[in-house]
């Protein structure tokens, strides 16, 4: 797998395997974009059914990224109802951003608000204002 730069793949807290930060980003600041293979939501909802841990986002109505082939470490960026990252999507291209200065180390986390994962699948984020599950409802 080709990290890119300023991410590394360790251990996580929260669930399995996370996408922590090796370099400074400030708030605002791009941290990378979503990389992976371009699958239809068909295709992603058919993946989901076989797998426990998603690494599948969705671009549009249409199109959706499987990041288990051919990521690049952001597809590890997990779920945290108090995120220090946010995702946005612009003209196909899934991009990740700072919402608040991250330092070297930290975790990388966004709100993902819709999987498609069950709306019962409970969150472990560990943050004071946990909503106790995965998807918003
Ligand atoms: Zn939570």
């Amino acid at each position: 797998m080709r990290l890119s730069p300023g991410l590394a793949i360790k251990k996580s807290s929260i669930n399995g395997k996370g996408c922590f930060a090796t370099a400074y980003f400030p708030r605002g600041k791009k941290i990378a974009e979503y990389a992976g293979e371009r699958i239809t939501n068909a295709e992603a909802e058919r993946r989901a059914h076989r797998r426990r841990v998603l690494r599948i986002c969705a671009i549009d109505s249409r199109w959706s990224l499987d990041g288990s082939r051919g990521g690049n470490g952001t597809h590890y960026i997990n779920h945290s109802c108090e995120p220090n990252g946010y995702m946005k999507i612009l003209y196909g291209h899934i991009q990740f951003y700072a919402l608040r200065d991250i330092l070297p180390g930290e975790e990388i986390t966004i709100d993902y608000e819709y999987t498609l994962h069950s709306d019962k699948k409970r969150c472990y984020c560990g943050a004071k204002t946990c909503r106790g599950t995965i998807n918003k409802r």
